[in-house]
């Protein structure tokens, strides 16, 4: 890719005026450090020689000069320094909030393939590079080349044959500094990479630490992150090493000028081609130059740093979500509830086989359908589509006789609700959990959905009642607790058509009855689509069908599919070994 010079400085844009008051403070302070050395070239020269009494008031004049030009110059810093950070701090954080809107907006098929631990370094460590970048980088190349730039010009002026032999020492500093430069550019992007594995290891082991000390994995887990970290630390050791080395070769490099002015800059003297007060001059400069080649050198390896930085902020920012609305998509104000899915056929995003293909199916409003099927065979996937969390790859899915592709997607969305067998709940209260389904909602009406999904008494249990905290993720909360949540939560979103993905299949059978009553509940009105393997619950469906490789083979009423259809039909076949397992 090449670097989107456009696309990273209009970051710039909202703080123009800022930005360009930095770099006139940085200029004043460099053009003053230029002064010095020509201050003391002037008294050696042109003052001391002088009667002796006369010569130090003056001196005690450019002392007062020499000071208030420090004043200028710290002031000037002290603005530089901490408005130009405040500047980069700012930027960054715009990058930051524009990387995570952007995510915001991405499909599920862009987090399938992500790794969490990594689009969090992304958002975090790869973007403070970019703050140092965008203030230090214009500002140090501004600062040090007007330095480099104005003392070579003095210099030159000064004496040109002992400035060209300076010079010649340029291009050995430019090989370097490109040479590194490459080395240097891959290290910071493999340290980026590394540390972003390392993350992802420690987000994949907190996530799932119950899972690991339930196995008892811990030693295979610390092994796994003592590799990702080591790798870390190998990449940075040799990193430095790079550094170093560099950073020396271009201290050697520097004192070579300074000894080679101090040579040529003696024999001119001997051949009086120049004076004791000159060479001093010289050598000031040249002492004078040696922070500003470093700094430049190493803007440009803060250059590579930040710029890989971008470049990964960038490969997420052009990702477009797969999923988007149309210019002039509807919104939908009123939603009967009628799913039809007409010749459908689905395959995730790299795989070769369909889910399923050419599926029909149509649900009228309000009407209670069951899902049955071996596991694998697609259901979940078949119920993704009706919100759009994936577009169906041929075929039609309309909501309301409305292709979902036409419908905004904040009001398809809000007009469907799920409940799945694994809940998600956030850090917080139960108050704020619950609201999560509807922010306007009042804590009365928060209180009624809770009641509805039998969930008020527990609550009330709890030592802080709505406003007890749950822990991460709902942690000090029991299954069936945390799926009553989940279920209140859909109350109060009150969605026209609902989705309950094996929502009772994990717990136990007191929790499911106690479930399955406010699902039953919240199934009211609304047009459900059920799955379960659990043939027990599915029993008062209107409808059920059975899901196989094959597509929808059978469709009927409980009793119908037992008796009507074949004992060999896949659905007695379900019911047979359910029945089995509960004998
Ligand atoms: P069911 O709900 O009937 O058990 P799923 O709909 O979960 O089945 O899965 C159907 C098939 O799609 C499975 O083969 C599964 O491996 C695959 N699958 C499910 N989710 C994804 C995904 N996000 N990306 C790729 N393949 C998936
Ligand atoms: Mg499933």
């Amino acid at each position: 890719m090449s670097f989107p010079f456009k696309k990273f400085l209009s970051y710039y844009k909202p703080y123009l005026g800022l930005f360009v008051s930095i770099l006139a403070c940085a200029l004043i302070v460099s053009i003053i450090s230029l002064v010095y050395p020509l201050i003391v070239r002037y008294i050696t020269k042109d003052v001391l020689i002088n009667d002796l009494s006369t010569a130090l008031s003056e001196v005690y004049w450019i002392g007062g000069l020499m000071f208030a030009l420090v004043a200028i110059q710290n002031i000037g810093n002290f603005f530089v320094d901490y408005k130009g950070h405040e500047l980069g701090a700012r930027m960054e954080s715009d990058l930051r909030r524009d990387l995570f809107m952007h995510m915001q907006q991405l499909s599920f098929s862009f987090f399938d393939k992500e790794k969490t631990g990594q689009l969090m370094s992304r958002l975090t460590t790869d973007l403070l590079w970019l703050s140092e970048l965008y203030h230090h980088g214009p500002e140090d190349f501004l600062k040090h080349s007007v330095r480099i730039l104005g003392a070579f010009i003095i210099l030159f002026f000064i004496n040109a044959p002992l400035t060209i032999t300076v010079f010649c020492f340029v291009p050995f500093l430019a090989i370097l500094g490109l040479y590194f430069n490459q080395i240097l550019n891959k290290a910071y992007t493999r340290n980026k990479e590394r540390i972003a594995d390392v993350n992802g290891q420690v987000e994949d082991n907190l996530s799932g630490i119950r899972v690991v000390k339930s196995f008892a994995n811990e030693p295979i887990e610390i092994e796994k992150f003592n590799i990702e970290n080591d790798r870390f630390f190998d990449s940075r050791k040799k990193t430095y090493k790079a550094e170093a080395y560099f950073y020396n070769s271009l201290e050697t490099i520097i004192k070579l000028i300074t000894i080679t002015v101090i040579i040529f800059g003696s024999a001119s003297i001997a051949g009086n081609k120049l004076d004791l007060a000159d060479l001093i001059t010289f050598l000031l400069y040249i002492n004078h130059l040696i922070e500003p080649i470093q700094k430049l050198i190493q803007v440009s390896t803060m250059y590579q740093d930040g710029f890989t930085g971008f470049l990964r902020f960038m490969e997420i920012m052009n990702v477009k979500p797969a999923i988007e609305n149309k210019p002039n998509a509807l919104t939908l104000q009123e939603i009967h509830g009628e799913i039809e899915f007409k010749h459908v056929s689905f395959r995730y995003e790299e795989h070769l086989d369909d889910v399923f293909t050419d599926l029909s199916l149509r649900v009228e409003p309000g009407k209670y359908i069951a899902l049955v099927g071996p596991s694998g065979v697609g259901k979940t996937t078949l119920c993704s589509l009706i919100p759009r969390f994936y577009d169906v790859t041929d075929g039609e899915l309309l909501i309301d006789g409305i292709n979902v592709r036409d419908i905004e997607l904040q009001s398809l969305r809000k007009a469907i609700g799920i409940v799945q067998q694994d809940v998600y709940l956030f850090a917080g209260t139960v108050m704020e959990n619950i609201r999560y389904g509807n922010l306007s909602a009042s804590d009365e009406e928060i209180i009624t959905a809770a009641k509805h999904a039998n969930a008020h008494e527990f609550i009330m249990s709890l030592p802080n009642g709505y406003h007890s905290e749950i822990g991460q993720r709902g942690v000090r909360l029991s299954g069936g607790q945390k799926q009553r949540l989940s279920i209140a939560r859909v109350f109060l979103k009150n969605p026209p058509i609902l989705i309950l993905d094996e929502a009772t299949s994990s717990l136990d059978n007191e929790s499911e009855s106690i479930v399955k009553e406010s699902l039953e509940t919240l199934a009211k009105g609304r047009t459900t689509i059920v799955i379960a393997h659990r043939l027990s619950t599915i029993r008062n469906a209107g409808r059920i069908l059975v899901l196989t490789e094959n597509g929808i083979v059978e469709q009927g009423t409980h009793d119908t599919l037992l008796t009507l259809l074949t004992l060999a039909g896949t659905y007695a076949k379900l019911y047979e070994k359910q029945f089995e397992l509960q004998v």
